[in-house]
């Protein structure tokens, strides 16, 4: 249709098959689907023994070139290609994408279903509480919250002895450790499995966790971009008896929790790495873990149906795993290693998964070969690196564009020099990135209404000079999988040729060194500058044996730099690093690059303002 509806106005229009129906088309057992209404549905992990010896699909990951802030349509191109490649060619597909966080469905930037023609529906469903990830998520790191307070409060307020008749209850006059207190034995040195026979020091450091106030990491977290949370007080109840201590909310996606999520490739793997999330240090210094706290095996309970990926479908009615969501800023931006794991089982040998990185390629598409393939063990084939006529022109010298502001003159007419010189900076170097892992590139333009041809023709030009396999415009937005054919048969050859994957360094070579590397070869640093914070933190991490973990850089999305309006391929920087933190139990070290807001705010007119419910025939309208 021209002009093209509204993104729900689409959605609505059309109705999904029951989710029955799609599991049964794409070889699922009855037993395996968990229905979440009609649908959606989880998918339960028995299925990778059931397909254990099937090979895998083909593994196709969509990035970006470095975006504008209005975004560059991955997740369309994500969508449009399955819809290609299973509705018009006839080729088994999946997509994995990441569940959106609802701070920006009610925020700034709307939701993440894809767009026009090419979107996973009903998109409402998608957006909102899809199947209860965010909520389990957000439960869980709360409870981790609420042991460090009330434990620090136990501590403070009772003695050795009190506190060992507590956390070991003598039950019909016999005492007994649990399971996970034997285990924290261990860790302290102490090799004695009778509560009577531990000595008073043994006792002491037993029940002491002894957390230094002014070292706990671990935030609370709400699913809304509350930013009067940032910072906050806790403990100022009287019966918490002057327990007071600042500490602040993060968006619930920030959470440690759900980065492990996206990592973990089984229940026990999960189970492991939350019980291994370090909280905090003792006034020792010691790290403080979930374990200490005896809290890991409830977290376990509470993200037992979340580690199941959520299907879905797309508006041509081919599967969509929809599975976590880490936040790309501070954590690795990428869906699920099981959802992936699980697609590209059912697709079979012939088969095509796509799955999407977040931010440009610099960001999402590093950390995903870096981090989320060294977990998972999996490799991609070919990398469709998505760009727009609109941000080359911004990264070839065309002025600033900003979210809500009309587009500048130049990004509506036609401009050669400007899409040139985007492409032989930005273009080029995000190609040159991907080439650095050893993986054929596949340049999908994503076509915009006001892009001539002259100016599409350009693009698809530079690029292959620049070392792409191929490069193709695609109208999946206006015109759905029929739009992206090109794309579709592009991947599909790209695909046939052997790719030599590598990963950009080994994981035993010193953190620095692991930083600079990065900073280098992918964002073109000529060197690193760290803080005096930066190096002790990095001297600590060494200490306690976490220097041989992937880096997690955390670094604005919006240039290759740490300098949000050096546009195109800047050289020359030094890259300062403010601060190195670390997820042990997701199991990344993370520099900071600069602040790193971890919860967003609202702004005066947000996304909100627009969304309604009609009381008689419950139709969202609103939301896109
Ligand atoms: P990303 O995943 O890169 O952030 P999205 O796929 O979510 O980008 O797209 C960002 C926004 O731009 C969405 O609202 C989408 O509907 C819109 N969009 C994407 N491609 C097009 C296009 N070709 N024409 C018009 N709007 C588009």
């Amino acid at each position: 249709l021209n002009p093209v509806p509204t993104d729900i106005e689409i959605s609505r229009a059309q109705k999904p098959k029951p989710v029955d129906q799609l599991a049964e088309e794409i070889g699922l057992l009855p037993e395996e689907l968990e229905a979440y209404g009609r649908n959606k549905a989880k998918v339960r992990l028995s299925l990778l023994d059931r397909l254990n010896s099937q090979p895998d699909g083909k593994y196709v990951l969509v990035a970006g070139i470095t975006p504008t802030p209005l975004g560059e349509g991955k997740s369309t191109v994500t969508i449009g290609l399955v819809q290609a490649l299973t509705a018009h060619l006839k080729l088994n597909s999946f997509a994995c994408l990441r569940q959106p966080s609802q701070g920006p469905t009610f925020g700034v930037k709307g939701g993440a279903a894809g767009g026009g023609y090419a979107q996973v529906i009903p998109m409402e469903e998608f957006n909102l509480h899809l199947t209860g990830d965010i909520h389990a998520i957000t439960a869980a790191n709360n409870l981790v919250a609420a042991a460090i307070d009330a434990r620090m409060l136990h501590e403070a307020t009772q003695s050795d002895k009190a506190l060992f008749n507590r956390l070991v209850p003598s039950l019909n006059g016999v005492r007994k450790f649990s399971p996970i207190q034997i285990s924290r034995l261990q860790r302290l040195g102490i090799n004695k499995t009778d509560p009577a026979s531990l000595t008073p020091h043994e006792v002491s450091s037993f029940v002491r966790l002894d957390l230094d106030p002014s070292k706990i990491t671990w935030h609370r977290v709400v699913d809304t971009n509350d930013r009067f949370l940032r910072k906050i007080t806790v403990g100022q109840a009287t019966t918490e008896k002057g327990q007071i201590r600042e500490t602040g909310f993060d968006i619930a996606v920030a959470s440690e929790i759900m980065a492990i999520l996206a990592l973990a490739d089984s229940l026990k793997d999960m189970k492991d790495r939350l019980a291994r999330m370090v909280v905090g240090t003792s006034r020792s210094g010691e790290p403080v873990t979930a374990e200490d706290l005896g809290v890991s095996g409830a977290l376990a309970v509470l993200m037992k149906d979340a580690i199941k990926p959520t299907l879905m479908q797309t508006l041509e009615g081919t599967p969509v795993f929809v599975h976590a969501g880490p936040f790309a800023n501070i954590a690795h931006g990428n869906s699920s290693v099981l959802a992936d794991k699980l697609a590209l089982k059912l697709v079979r040998k012939d088969g095509y998964v796509v799955t999407e990185a977040g931010f440009g390629a610099d960001i999402g598409m590093e950390k995903f070969f870096n981090i989320k393939c060294r977990a998972s063990g999996l490799r991609p084939n070919v990398v469709v690196l998505v760009a727009t006529v609109r941000a080359l022109k911004m990264h070839g010298g065309g002025p600033n564009v900003s979210a809500g502001a009309p587009l500048p003159k130049e990004y509506i007419d036609e401009n050669l020099s400007l899409v040139a010189s985007g492409c032989r900076s930005n273009l080029k170097k995000q190609i040159q990135i991907a080439h650095l892992f050893g993986v054929p590139v596949v340049v999908a333009l994503n076509a915009f209404r006001t892009d001539t041809q002259a100016e599409i023709d350009l693009v698809c030009q530079i690029a292959r000079e620049c070392g792409a396999s191929d490069a193709v415009p695609c109208q999946h937005w206006s015109q759905g999988g029929r739009g992206s054919l090109q794309l579709a048969k592009a991947v599909k050859e790209a695909a046939s040729r052997p790719a030599n994957f590598q990963f950009l360094y080994n994981t035993e070579m010193p953190i620095l060194e692991k930083i600079r590397t990065i900073a280098q070869k992918v964002y073109g640093a000529e060197d690193i500058e760290l803080s005096p914070e930066a190096r002790s933190k990095i001297d600590y991490y060494n200490q306690q044996g976490y220097g041989s973990l992937p880096i997690c850089m955390a670094k604005t999305h919006l240039s290759l730099s740490h300098m949000p309006d050096k546009k195109g391929a800047p050289t020359g920087f030094v890259l300062p690093i403010r601060d190195v933190r670390a997820s042990i139990g997701a199991g990344f070290i993370y520099p900071l690059v600069g602040t790193m807001s971890t919860m967003p705010g609202l702004p005066t007119r947000p996304c909100f303002y627009d969304i309604d419910l009609d009381p008689v025939t419950e139709e969202i309208s609103g939301l896109f």
